[in-house]
C-alpha cells in the first residue's frame, strides 16, 4: 500500500522524536511490502521564523492533502512575546480546525515494564490503568472569542460555547469507543455551575438511550482529577470537552510513568487523522538527544491502525516497544525504579525498536 504522510517536526524536541518514528515506520514499510512517501510541514515557531506565521495555508494545504499527518510539538520560550494570535500554539489550534479532527483519543494505559515508573502507590497500580480519554478538540474555551480591553484596569474574556450537535458527535464517539472496550463511559463536566455543561450531560443521557449496551455514569472534572489518582481502574472511556480533556489528559499520562510514552490520534469525518505524542516542545531537554520517542512511534502505530487499517503493522510496532522495555532499555524519564536498567538516548531507543521490528519474524 502507498501512503502521504505530512509531516510536522516543529520545535524543541519534535524532529528528533519525529525522526526515530519515521525510522520505525520506514522498517514497517520494508517488512510489509508498503511506500510510505513523507511531505514536510512547518508548523509553530520554526513557520514563525520562515514566514511570520504558525501555520500558513500552504503548509495546512499539505496537510490536508496527505493521507495523514504526524506531529512533534511545537512551541518554545523563543516565541514566548510574540502576540497571542501568532503564537506557535496558534498553528496546533488551527491545524485541528482546519483539518476537523473534532475527536482527540488519549490511551492511558500502564505498561507493565514502567510499573514502578508510575508514582502512585503499587496497590493502586496492581489494581490496573488502561482507560481512553475521548476529548473534544476543536469547540469549547480554546475556540471562543478571546479579548482583553481596559475598563479602569485590564479585563480578559474567553468565551466557552458548545452547540447540541457539537457535543452529540464527539458523544457518540464516546460511546462508540466504549462499546469496544469493557462498555463503561464516563461523561466529566462541571454541570453544577457552567451552562455547557448542563447541556453537555443532557445530550449524553439523551444519547445513551441508543446505546443500552453501554454504561454511562456522570462525574464533575474536579472529582475526576481526584479519582484519577485514586482509583484509575474504575474507569474505561472518559468523555469530556476540550479544556478539562486537556488536563485531565496530561494528569493521566503522569500516572502511567512518563508524559513521554503517550500518543494521541485526533479524527473527523475522514480517515485523515492528526498523529503526536501528548507532551510539549520540551525546550529544557531539546537538541540533547534524551528524549522519550516513544510516544511519536506509538502515535505513528495509532496512524497505521486508524487512519491506514493496519492493524498488524500497529500491533509489531506496539510489541516491539514492549520488548525493548522489557530488556531493560529505558531513556532517562522513564528510569526510575527496577534494577539492571539501561539508559540510553532519543536515537539509541528509535534504533533499538526497529531493530526488535526487523528481527521478529
Ligand atoms: P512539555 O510537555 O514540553 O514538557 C513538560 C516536562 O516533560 C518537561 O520537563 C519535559 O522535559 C518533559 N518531557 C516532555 N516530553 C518528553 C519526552 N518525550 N521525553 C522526556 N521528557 C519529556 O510541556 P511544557 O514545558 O509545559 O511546554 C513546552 C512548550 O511546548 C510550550 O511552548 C508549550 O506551549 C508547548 N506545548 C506544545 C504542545 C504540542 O505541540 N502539542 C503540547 C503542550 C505544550
Amino acid at each position: 500500500m502507498k501512503k502521504n504522510i505530512a509531516v510536522i517536526r516543529g520545535d524543541g524536541i519534535g524532529p528528533e522524536i519525529v525522526n526515530e518514528a519515521i525510522k520505525v515506520l520506514d522498517v514497517i514499510a520494508e517488512k510489509y511490502g508498503h511506500t510510505f512517501v513523507y511531505t514536510d510541514a512547518d508548523m509553530g515557531g520554526c513557520a514563525i521564523d520562515k514566514y511570520g506565521d504558525p501555520l500558513p495555508q500552504s503548509e495546512l494545504d499539505k496537510c490536508l492533502a496527505a493521507d495523514s499527518v504526524l506531529l512533534g510539538a511545537v512551541g518554545g520560550p523563543k516565541w514566548d512575546s510574540v502576540p497571542g494570535n501568532m503564537r506557535p500554539e496558534k498553528g496546533l489550534l488551527r491545524i485541528r480546525a482546519g483539518m476537523g479532527v473534532y475527536s482527540n483519543n488519549r490511551p492511558a494505559k500502564i505498561w507493565p515494564q514502567l510499573a514502578s515508573a508510575s508514582p502512585l502507590k503499587p496497590e493502586i497500580v496492581e489494581k490496573g490503568i488502561d482507560f481512553i480519554i475521548v476529548r473534544e478538540l476543536i469547540g469549547g474555551i480554546y475556540f471562543g472569542d478571546h479579548k482583553t480591553y481596559e475598563q479602569g484596569e485590564k479585563i480578559s474574556e474567553d468565551v466557552m460555547k458548545y452547540s447540541e450537535s457539537e457535543i452529540e458527535r464527539i458523544g457518540r464517539i464516546g460511546f462508540e469507543t466504549a462499546k469496544k472496550r469493557r462498555g463503561k463511559l464516563c461523561s466529566v463536566e462541571k454541570s453544577n455551575v457552567l451552562d455547557t455543561s448542563r447541556l453537555w450531560k443532557s445530550v449524553m443521557h439523551r444519547l445513551a438511550e441508543e446505546y443500552p449496551e453501554v454504561e454511562l455514569s456522570d462525574m464533575l472534572v474536579d472529582n475526576c482529577a481526584m479519582q484519577i489518582v485514586k482509583n484509575p481502574a474504575q474507569f474505561d472511556v472518559i468523555v469530556t470537552e476540550n479544556m478539562f480533556g486537556d488536563i485531565l489528559s496530561d494528569e493521566a499520562s503522569m500516572i502511567t510513568g512518563s508524559i513521554g510514552m503517550i500518543p494521541s490520534s485526533s479524527l473527523g469525518a475522514t480517515s485523515n487523522g492528526l498523529y503526536e505524542p501528548i507532551h510539549g516542545s520540551a525546550p529544557d531537554i531539546a537538541g540533547m538527544d534524551v528524549a522519550n520517542p516513544i510516544g511519536t512511534v506509538l502515535s505513528a502505530a495509532m496512524m497505521l491502525r486508524y487512519s491506514f487499517d493496519m492493524p498488524a503493522e500497529a500491533d509489531d510496532i506496539e510489541d516491539c516497544v514492549g520488548r525493548v522495555l522489557s530488556k531493560g532499555y529505558r531513556t532517562g524519564d522513564i528510569m526510575s525504579g527496577g534494577e539492571g536498567l539501561k539508559r540510553v538516548g532519543c536515537s539509541k531507543m528509535g534504533d533499538l525498536i526497529s531493530a526488535e521490528i526487523k528481527a521478529k519474524k
